[in-house]
């Protein structure tokens, strides 16, 4: 066995079992309810983990984790856009114009 990703969000170490397993690598995750204990623990206690079962395919787990992680990251990182309707310019994580409500272009 071996530990290859561990994340607060239970949602997102499933998701990445799911793609493992799609993939030919059994796996399993640990910690399935640590999420809900979160606050109570130190967080290195309670996070989700995936683990492989077979060490050979760590190489290939680790290639997709990362793929999955850049698509993540790619998604997660949007650039500040500018509000047509009053010209503000409007950090990327918010899809409205924090100033008058205005809709991002990007929807
Ligand atoms: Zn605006």
């Amino acid at each position: 066995m071996m530990l290859v990703f561990e994340h607060l969000d239970f949602t997102l170490v499933g998701h990445l079992r799911g793609l493992l397993e799609a993939d030919g690598i059994p796996c399993e995750v640990r910690n399935e309810a640590a999420s809900f204990m979160a606050g109570e623990v130190p967080f290195t206690q309670v996070f989700p983990e995936l683990w492989i079962a077979d060490d050979r395919d760590a190489t290939r787990a680790r290639a997709i984790i990362r793929d999955f992680r850049e698509q993540m990251d790619a998604k997660t990182s949007n650039e500040d856009w500018t509000c047509a309707k009053c010209g503000e310019v409007v950090d990327g994580n918010f899809a409205e114009c924090w100033n008058c409500g205005a809709p991002s272009p990007e929807g």
